[in-house]
């Protein structure tokens, strides 16, 4: 069961890759790509690291099934078409969905199509269902991870040397890490590998679902002896970030604000009270507080300015 000649018709269009099986109760992990369809580096790192991954055959230990997130805005390259398909997974979104398919979005009709091929896979799995949602920045940027801290996710969360973001609730809530962490249950994290057009970021997003199936037993040291380097990859480039960090601030815009974030800001670059992060045409926009800045808004389409974060000591 399982494999890719068994996906119904409908969605054989987002499943990309399916490796392994799930019986006997092994977990399924979901890797998403694309769920802003300008972010085509985690759809290259799924097809490499299927083919990696596909090589084990029967020592596998588990399912992956690659799928894609927004089919419509990744035909045409663009973030989004109608709205940010990362933002509609709130309660209050999800309750306001059109009965009818005519008056749906782009993104409405990306939304209820991904959650049906999610809850199929679901349906079919035997073992834990984990989501590793990858994506890529529009600046420069050190790969990280974003999650929910809980018992299901710390493992995935530790089994990659990477800053994670944590304390989205209350002021993100309408990703699909948000729905599959909370209101789903699934073991989620999201990792953001770095610029949408670096060929470093493939690679270090080949090495993230390496190191999650790892963590998820799929692959060990024997079956999959490359595993050191896919971590000494990733270990070298925390470069000083601190290795949790919690948001406390998030400027939100609006299309009409005419938001323009200041040149140069790098993620996590340390930002003090009162600096000028950026502009809109109200004027100047300050820093409300010390932090390191967090996803400057440098692409044309976003609702999120810019984010404050803080290290988190536990
Ligand atoms: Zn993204």
């Amino acid at each position: 069961m399982n494999q890719i000649g068994k996906i119904p018709e409908k969605y054989r269009d987002r499943i990309i890759e399916v490796v392994g099986d799930d019986a006997g109760g092994y977990p399924t992990l979901v890797v998403v790509n694309a769920m802003h369809g300008n972010e085509v580096a985690g759809v290259r790192a799924s097809r490499r690291a299927y083919i990696s991954l596909a090589a084990i055959d029967g020592a596998f230990h588990g399912r992956v099934v690659f799928v894609l997130g927004n089919l419509r805005a990744f035909g045409v390259v663009k973030r989004y078409i109608d709205v940010d398909l990362n933002r509609i997974w709130d309660e209050a979104s999800l309750q306001n969905a059109p009965r009818d398919r005519e008056q749906e979005s782009s993104e409405e009709a990306e939304r209820r199509e991904l959650l049906e091929c999610l809850e199929w896979i679901e349906e079919s799995a035997e073992g834990e269902m984990c989501v590793l949602d990858l994506h890529s920045t529009s600046s420069d940027s050190s790969p990280f991870g974003i999650a929910y801290p809980s018992a299901r996710t710390a493992r995935l969360m530790e089994a990659l040397p990477l800053p994670f973001v944590v304390g989205l609730a209350g002021k993100v809530d309408g990703t699909l890490l948000h729905y599959c962490s909370e209101q789903k249950g699934y073991s989620s994290i999201i990792v953001e590998g770095g610029r949408h057009e670096a060929a470093e970021t493939t690679e270090r997003l080949i090495s993230t679902i390496v190191l999650v199936a790892s963590a998820l037993g799929m692959i060990s040291h024997e079956t999959f002896p490359e595993l050191p380097e896919h971590r000494k990859r990733l270990e070298k480039l925390s470069n000083g970030i601190p290795p949790r960090l919690e948001v406390i601030y998030r400027h939100a815009v609006e299309p009409s604000d005419e938001f323009k974030m200041a040149p140069g800001y790098l993620n996590f670059q340390s930002i003090a009270k009162g600096e000028v992060l950026a502009r809109d045409g109200r004027g100047e926009i300050v820093s409300p507080t010390d932090g390191h800045i967090f996803l400057p808004l440098y692409q044309a389409q976003g609702s999120d300015g810019f984010f404050i974060v803080s290290p988190l000591s536990d």
